[in-house]
């Protein structure tokens, strides 16, 4: 009785390992299909001045369009990065930015987008090389574009990389520090980055407007960031109670559903005209 139990445990494990084996394999399968057949698409979020309102950037934000369904990031992103598949997404993301700021130029809309970069992203070493490649080929303005690590990634840059973002940098380009407030932070490392924003977590910042605590730190890591040099911005801001404290408390930038939640490239654009105020 007890052996068969036992027995009986361990098929069912090896069952469930076999059940998740078959399912990595499958998403893979299907990944290596949808970049074969480009099933992806960006969406954007805007990021607006917390005092005026004004939209200042917006961040691209990766959509799988899986024959079944929409699939976001979180479905997926996790073995693109373990299969290496990353680097071939984030290629064609890094493209189709780069067509989409050529083509807002022309038609007059200066509009700067960030997009992310995983560490995978950035081990592969012709990273710097094909970015600025993929730039040229569409004749996209780098002073619009804006890319996003988290600190730990940034921290790992060598310093090859470090001169390319510096590169970056002279011809306008923006660097952001990602969902600060999550990890362990070397400040005093921070400090000497190449870095032009930082944004704040919501973990960091959700509990501004019920919390005093809450408040006072959120108003110091704002100090710190400003001594840094860099701009403040709050990401998930989801109420306006959120919104009125941030900006009150000196946080510079606002991005979150209370402002607007991501949109495909014809609704962005409408937003950003109906409410008037693109400025870059
Ligand atoms: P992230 O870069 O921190 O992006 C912010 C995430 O928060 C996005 O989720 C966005 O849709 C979501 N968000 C925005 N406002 C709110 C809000 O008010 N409340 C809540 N609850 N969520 C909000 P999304 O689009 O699912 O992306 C998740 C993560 O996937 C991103 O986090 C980023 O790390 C990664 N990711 C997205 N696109 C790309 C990409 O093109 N390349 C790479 N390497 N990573 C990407
Ligand atoms: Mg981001
Ligand atoms: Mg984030």
């Amino acid at each position: 009785e007890a052996k068969s139990t036992g027995g009986g445990q361990v098929a069912s494990f090896s069952q469930a390992m076999a059940d998740e084996v078959e399912r990595r394999s499958a998403v893979e399968r299907d990944l290596r299909m949808a970049v074969a057949h480009r099933q992806f698409a960006l969406v954007f979020q805007p990021q607006v001045n917390a005092r005026t309102g004004d939209i200042v950037a917006a961040e691209a934000l990766l959509r799988w369009r899986h024959p079944r369904g929409l699939r976001m990031p979180s479905g997926f992103l996790q073995r693109a990065e373990e299969t290496g598949l990353i680097v071939d997404i984030g290629n064609w993301v890094i493209a189709d930015v780069a067509d989409t700021l050529h083509r807002w130029a022309e038609q007059g809309v200066e509009q700067r987008l960030a997009i992310n970069i995983s560490r995978r992203q950035l081990a592969h070493a012709p990273f710097f090389h094909s970015l600025r490649e993929s730039l040229l080929d569409a004749g996209a303005p780098v002073s619009m574009l804006e890319l996003e690590f988290t600190e730990t990634v940034l921290m790992q840059c060598g310093p090859e990389a470090l001169r390319a973002i510096g590169w970056l940098r002279e011809d306008g380009a923006r660097i952001a520090i990602d969902n600060f407030g999550t990890g362990y932070s070397n400040l005093s490392r921070l400090r000497s980055m190449p870095i032009d924003r930082i944004k704040m977590h919501s973990s960091l910042t959700m509990h501004v407007a019920t919390n005093a605590d809450a408040r006072a730190i959120t108003q110091a890591v704002i100090g710190l960031i400003h001594g840094m040099g860099c701009e403040a911005i709050a990401e998930g801001v989801e109420t306006d109670a959120q919104t009125e404290v941030l900006r009150v408390i000196g946080c510079d930038t606002l991005q979150g559903y209370a402002i607007a939640r991501p949109m495909a490239e014809e609704a962005f654009l409408n937003w950003s005209q109906r409410e008037g105020r693109i400025s870059a």
